[in-house]
Parts: structure tokens; sequence; C-alpha cells
């Protein structure tokens, strides 16, 4: 006689508010076998009782045939005795139990949902708010855990007996979808002048926003994590007005188009990047630009060869594009450098001058988020920026450490992390702590992550840095504190993503970091684990005349390098840049050293070359340097510049009076990137192990395209964090972990 057996799998990962209970109850009615499944406070337990061949079929489908958002990290099975259930059933959790799930992103619409979006038949078309299990609002939403619809902000909304009927269905794609609504129950939009005057409401507000933006308007419009401020991308006379409104002379704009199609018309496109622009995640990718004209107004990235492109993510954006001509600017509301706006009162507050008419709705955003933006090399990403559809992010790390650890990151691009129950947990972007409102952006997020998990860190881990807003808050607290180097945890980021703990060279190129002798870093090669590093080589330093003024103004550290190299004999090159009283002025802070720390940073490097590649103008956005040398490069060249590296110092100074010489911005970008690369390939030939980047001067595609031409084998770099500062939280966690 063939018997049943019993089995119970514990699993856990992204189990929880994706339909994983659904799809299992699903696939073991299919398989007509008998048991439960639940949720409990480390992920989901499954007894499934049954014929053999049928537990088999189960297992493979259970792995399979995943719902879209759900991630198995772990899971362990074991034979019970037979129960002789007579039913497959979900059974509920118990509220307590819960508190530990895992927050998840915001995500873009799914395909199923698109297409009752766009069927007249179907009783959402055309219903701006749609959603099911495997998309829409999860972050922007919740307002405490357990993650259900009296703790977000979808709880004013009362549901419609047909909402509530497919709610509680456990083979209906939106069973305990938490934003279930339809046109009967839902939120209502609201069309606004900027006098609060209301124009229109639901899909009327839509086609008048259109029209608006058709028409050359500026406008706003509240989509998942924020507002984005709106414009047509083709009209040169609307984008010189937002940018003269925003006082943001060249920073690039993000556009939004319809469809892949019309993004070909303006990029070449990989397939990965296709692939990329249009998954679930939807995040801006930037892209290389033809060369030929396009009808995008030129000021939407002037200067520089790159675009950064998306794909409408919401169904409110899918429904605006049926009304509109154009691809859109869109890009995050927010005061300059301050974060993404989310209330229709601070938008009114903060860029009444700038916008003539808003798109609102009245759910609250309760956690915003900006757009996440990344690039491809070859079938690889490069994060620069986790947000939307991305965080917050987990992982789950191997260490035993069972303490609660709260890193706080670095300064620019903040992001915070959170250790505990082995999970690794990073929050969106945050931005640069440099505002009062991106202070109150950090302190809410700490405050809604120790919400979310019931979080009481029992150790702060942070920057060395004494001036840093988050080192100085995590000081404030009375809870341990670990300080750790700010290029060392760059490193140790890159390594806690690939799980290495064996010793690594470490390269790490960025901006600015607190060095542990007090100078400025930012050209560091490591050799380190996690327990400590060494520096053993790094950029020869050289004055930062004004400390943070030439930051701004980067012609002062053309100066300082030439000073270095030249002496007197550069004040005629130097003319070129500054009137002869400013260039005294200057002299006189080289030479009496005041105000001038000694800086070894790579990203200020990009800055000086720069100056000499015809950028004249102050560096208004950052990697702005980087993108223009970039955009010169022409790989033809393949010459470099003489370097000596001596046992730790890399002397490159004399570099800068060859580009003197050499006049074509095109051979100075070109040799100039050429020479970082041989720089990093003569280091690690001295080192057997395996080299690890991180740092901002790594967001460069150019550099790192070059980089992996010449290194095959062994090295790593971010793929899942932020390869710039808002990866940083990630090594201060591993480092703590160490031991
Ligand atoms: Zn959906
Ligand atoms: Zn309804």
């Amino acid at each position: 006689m063939i018997s049943k057996s019993r089995l119970i799998y514990h699993i856990e990962g992204i189990v929880q508010g994706v339909g994983f209970r659904p799809f299992v109850y699903t696939i073991a009615l299919r398989y007509a076998l008998k048991g439960f499944v639940l949720n409990n406070s480390k992920g989901v337990i499954i007894e499934v009782e049954g014929f053999k061949e049928s537990l088999d079929a189960f297992e493979e489908a259970l792995f399979k045939e995943l719902p879209p958002l759900a991630r198995i990290d772990f899971w362990h099975k074991d034979t019970l005795d037979s129960k002789n259930d007579t039913i497959f059933e979900i059974h509920h959790s118990e509220e307590s139990d819960v508190k530990s799930s895992l927050v998840l992103p915001d995500m873009s619409i799914c395909q199923e949902c698109l297409a009752e979006l766009q069927d007249p038949t179907n009783r959402r078309y055309h219903y701006f708010f749609t959603n099911c299990t495997h998309c829409g609002p999860r972050y922007s939403i919740i307002q405490t855990v357990p993650y259900d619809r009296p703790y977000t902000s979808m709880h004013p909304f009362t549901m419609c007996q047909a909402c509530q009927d497919e709610y509680t269905n456990p083979l209906n794609r939106r069973y305990h979808a938490q934003p279930i609504s339809c046109p009967n129950c839902g939120p209502t939009l609201f069309l606004r002048a900027m006098s609060g005057e209301l124009l229109a409401s639901n899909e009327e507000a839509i086609c008048k926003l259109a029209g608006l933006i058709n028409a050359g308007h500026i406008v706003a419009m509240k989509g998942m994590g924020g507002f984005h401020l709106m414009c047509d991308a083709t009209n040169d006379t609307t984008v010189a007005k937002l940018r003269e409104r925003k006082h943001r002379p060249s920073k690039p704009f993000a556009v939004m188009f319809k469809t892949l199609d019309a993004i070909h018309e303006v990029c070449d496109l990989s397939v990965q990047e296709e692939e990329g622009i249009g998954s679930l995640l939807r995040p801006i990718v930037l892209v290389k630009r033809h060369k030929k004209a396009s009808k995008l107004s030129s000021l939407i990235a002037p200067h520089i060869d790159r675009l950064g492109v998306f794909l409408p993510y919401t169904p409110l954006h899918v429904m605006l594009f049926e009304y509109l001509s154009n691809p859109i600017v869109a890009t995050s509301a927010n005061r300059s450098g301050e974060p993404i706006i989310s209330e229709a009162k601070v938008l009114e507050q903060k860029l009444g001058d700038v916008v003539e008419y808003y798109l609102d709705y009245n759910r609250e955003i309760v956690n915003s988020s900006d757009d996440s933006v990344l690039q491809y090399l070859g079938d690889k990403t490069l994060i620069m920026r986790s947000s939307r559809g991305l965080a917050p992010q987990s992982f789950r790390m191997t260490s035993t450490d069972e303490r609660k650890i709260l890193a706080v990151g670095a300064h620019q691009k903040n992001a915070i992390a959170i250790y505990l129950n082995h999970q690794m947990i990073v929050s969106p972007y945050i931005g640069d702590l440099d505002n009062i409102a991106s202070h109150g952006l950090f302190e809410k997020m700490i405050e809604s992550f120790a919400r979310f998990y019931n979080f009481t860190p029992e150790l702060i881990v942070g920057d060395m840095h004494p001036n840093y807003v988050s080192t100085q808050w995590a000081k404030k607290q009375s809870i341990p504190f670990l300080q750790v180097q700010h290029h060392y945890a760059h490193i140790l980021s890159t390594m806690c993503e690939h799980q290495l703990n064996e010793p690594v060279l470490g390269i790490a190129w960025d901006g600015t970091g607190y060095g542990d002798d007090g100078t400025i870093w930012g050209g560091e090669f490591l050799l380190c684990d996690q327990n400590g590093y060494e520096r053993v080589a790094y950029f020869e330093p050289f004055l930062l005349l004004g400390g943070d003024a030439s930051i701004k103004e980067i012609k002062r550290i053309l100066a300082s390098l030439l000073w270095d190299v030249l002496g007197d004999e550069a004040d005629i090159h130097l003319l070129n840049y500054f009137d002869s009283t400013s260039l005294k002025l200057l002299k006189q802070i080289y030479t009496k050293k005041i105000n001038a720390p000694l800086c070894s940073s790579v990203g200020r490097l990009f800055d000086a070359v720069a100056v000499l590649c015809g950028m004249e103008e102050n560096v208004t956005y950052d990697g702005e340097s980087g993108l223009l040398i970039e955009a010169l490069y022409d790989p033809v060249i393949t010459e470099y510049y003489d370097v000596k590296i001596d046992d730790k110092i890399i002397d490159y100074k004399s570099m800068f009076s060859q580009m003197l010489h050499d006049k074509d911005p095109h051979v100075i970008a070109s040799k100039f990137i050429n020479t970082l690369v041989k720089i990093l390939l003569t280091l690690k030939s001295r080192y057997d192990y395996p080299v690890v980047l991180g740092g901002g001067v790594f967001q460069n595609r150019t550099l790192m395209e070059k980089i992996l031409q010449n290194v095959t084998q062994n090295l790593y770099f971010p793929l899942q964090l932020a390869v710039n500062d808002g990866g940083i939280c990630v090594g201060q966690v591993y480092k703590a972990l160490s031991k």
C-alpha cells in the first residue's frame, strides 16, 4: 500500500505581503495536498500531506513558480507524522508574530494590472490607482507593521463589496493586496492651481494636466513616493524657464517616455538597458544619447552625452501619457539639495514660484522616496541612487552576531542600515545632510525603521568625520558608537555584498572623506579585511585651497596642482582662469597654507582635468566633471601620462604640466582615464589579492569599462548597493560584525 507522508517547511526571505501564501495554497490544491500555510515572525511555515510524487511536484513548483516579488533566502524541511487533514487552509497569523517581517519597496504596475487599466470592459478601466499583490505601493503607504490595511494610509478608504470579495479570495490576484481599491471606493485626484483653486478631479484632472504640459506649463504631479516636477521635454522655452526658476543651470533632468520605442528615437539601448528600463523596478537608467539631433530640448542634459530615461511606472503615469504629446521632464520636486516633497502644502510653500499647477490625491505618502538611478556595464548594474523599487533593501547575512546594530552612513547621499535577526536592511536614499529638511528626513528614517522592526540599537556605527551630522547625531545617543574610516567603509560595503572576508586590495576613489591622519582622503589603496586595514598607497596629497571653496570653484584645484609642479611658472597659465588679483589672493592661501587642508582625492583630480578640458564654470552638481570627461573620451586614444609610483606615493602631478602641452580636450580626457587605469593595474600587480572597488569615482562608466577590459578576474564592485556614499552604511555594519 502506498502511504501518505507529511512535510513541514520553514521558509525565510521575502515571503510576506507578496502573495506567497495564496501561491502555496494554489499549488497545494493543484497537487491535492492537505495541510496549511501560515506567516510567523521569521517568514512562512507550510505543512503539506499527500503522496510522494505529489509532494515532490509541490516542492518543485514552490521554488520554480515563486510570485514575482517573492524571494527565498533560507529554507529547511522536516518530516512529521500524518495528521490526516481533509483540506488545505491558509491559517491566520497572530499580530504579534509578524513584527519582524520585511517592509518592502513600492513596485511599478504589473502587466496584468496594465492590461486591466486599458481594457474598456474591465471595472478598473482607466482606474489610476489600480494595483494587486504583485505590484503597487507598499513602503510609501505603511505606517507601522504588520503590513495590514488599518496600518496604512489606505485606512480611510472602506473597500466596496467587489473589492472586499477580491481581497478575501485566496485564488484572486488581489488577495490581501492592502492598497486594493476601485473607482467606487478609492482615493480621488485633484488638479489645482497654485492658489489652491480646484480645476478638475479624477480622469478629467489627468487629461487637463496633460493639456497644461502640452501647452508649455510647468506642473507638479504626486506620484508614488512624492511629487515630480514635469514639463514638455521638447520645449526649449519651458525647460529654460524650469532651469531658471529652479536655479539649476546644468544638472541633467531625467526624461520619462511613453514607450521603449520612443526612447529608441533618442538613444541607443543595449539589450540589458532595454530590460532594465522595462523591468518591474522601472528605474531611471543613464544611457548614451545618439549623436544625431533629436526633438528633445538641448537644455535637458547640456554638454554631456548621457541621458537619464525611464518609463511610466504607476497607472497614473500611464494614464497621463494617454493625453501627452511628447516625452516629459520628470524630476523630484524639491528645493535644491532638499528631500523630495510629498505633501501639497509643502509644495505650495517651497515651490510656489516654480510650479504653475499641480495634481494631488487624498492618500497620504507616509514614507517618501525618489526614483532609483542606475546604469549598465554590459549585464552588470552600477547603482547611483537606491530608492523606489530597490529600497528598503534586505539581505541575509551569515554572521551569528545577535546584536541590533544601526549604521548612520556618511554625509553625502546618506542612507542608513540596520542589522537584526541576521538581516541587513538598507534604507532608501536620504540625500546630502546639508540642510534642516534632510536632517529631518534622516531622523524620521531612523524612527520609522525603529517602529517597523521594533528596533533599539545596541551599537551605532558611523563615519570618523567629526563634523558630519550623522556622526554628531550618533554621539548624542547614549549608545556605544563605533567609527569607521570612510574609504575603508566603502571597501567593506563591497566586501559585504560579495560576502568576502579574506584579505583584499581595496581601491577607494571618491570625492572626499576624513582620513585617519586628519587629512582628506579619496585616492586610496587599502590592504584590508574585516578586522582592519593598511593604507598601502595613495595619490600624493595636494592643498585644497580654501577647503570647501575648492569643491565649488574647481579651478582652485588646478591652481594648487600646477603650483606644485611648475612653481611660479604656473601663473602665466593660471591667468587664463583667474584675474590677477584673485590669483594673488589664492597664491597667498597656497604659500601660507591657511585653510588649505591636504587632500588625496581622485574625484577632485577629475575637477582639475575638467577645467583644463574647458569647463570653466563652477561645478553645479556632483559628478559633473566626470560626465564631461566621459563625453570627451575617445577610445582610439590609447596613450597615457607618465606617473611615478614609489613605495607608497603615487606621484601623478607632472601629468598636469603634460596636459598643458596636449591642449586638445579629447586627448587630455582620454589620456587621463587611461592613466588612472594604468595606476590601478600597476598597484594591483603588486598584490595577489582580490581587488575590491568602492567610491563615487567608480560611477564613471568609461573608467569602469576600461577597468573591466583589463581585469577579468577577481574584481569586485557593488552590483546591488550604491557604489557612492549611499552604500557606506552597509560597510559600517560589516565592520561591526567582525570578530
Ligand atoms: Zn498588478
Ligand atoms: Zn472597490
